[in-house]
């Protein structure tokens, strides 16, 4: 096989000093810095939280649990979500419901936020609209793991209420 030889090219006596080069990098950034503190045009720093970007529908956002018309939890303990979920961030633990309609109901259900890849499988696998992403809110940041292991109470919080037919029928 050919081989082909790429010649490297002499640096010259000012690049070889790096001096001319730093210089030529201190103008860009003066440059820039005048232009944004007189221009304030094209700044892609957002004044977070006083001011948030638009996120577009589609952007997956901290999870939520959706509630039927009596506020009580839309969630069958079905386990579809923890089963589809890739990462096996979800843990479930079933209760008897005590109603022959619904059967089931989550005593606990958890999701670790730090280990969610955020693929949105659990909304696509749930066959009640019981689990939403579109809360539009990203994980707060903690100082400790456990912080951010969310649990039914926290996701209730957001959830509002579904009219969908269980099992994945209707709007
Ligand atoms: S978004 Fe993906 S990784 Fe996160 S809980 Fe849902 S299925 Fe699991
Ligand atoms: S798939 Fe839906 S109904 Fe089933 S356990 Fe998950 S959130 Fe609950």
């Amino acid at each position: 096989m050919a081989t082909v030889q790429v010649k490297r090219r002499e640096l010259s006596f000012g690049e070889r000093i790096y001096l001319p080069e730093v210089l030529r990098g201190l103008k860009v950034t003066t440059r820039q810095l005048f232009k944004n503190m007189f221009t304030k045009k094209d700044i892609a720093t957002v004044q977070y939280p006083e001011v948030r970007k638009e996120y577009p529908d589609r952007f997956r956002g901290r999870h939520r649990l959706m509630k039927r018309e009596d506020g009580s939890v839309r969630c069958v303990a079905c386990m579809l979500c923890s089963t589809a979920c890739p990462a096996k961030c979800i843990h479930i633990v079933a209760g008897d419901k005590g109603d022959q309609s619904v059967e089931k109901y989550p005593v606990s259900f958890e999701i670790d936020l730090l280990v969610c890849i955020y693929c949105g499988f659990c909304e696509e696998a749930c066959p009640c609209d019981a689990i939403r992403m579109d809360s539009g809110r990203h994980p707060l940041p903690s100082f400790t793991r456990d912080r951010q292991r969310i649990r039914k109470i926290q996701l209730l919080e957001d959830g509002g209420p579904s009219i969908a037919v269980q099992g994945g029928k209707g709007t």
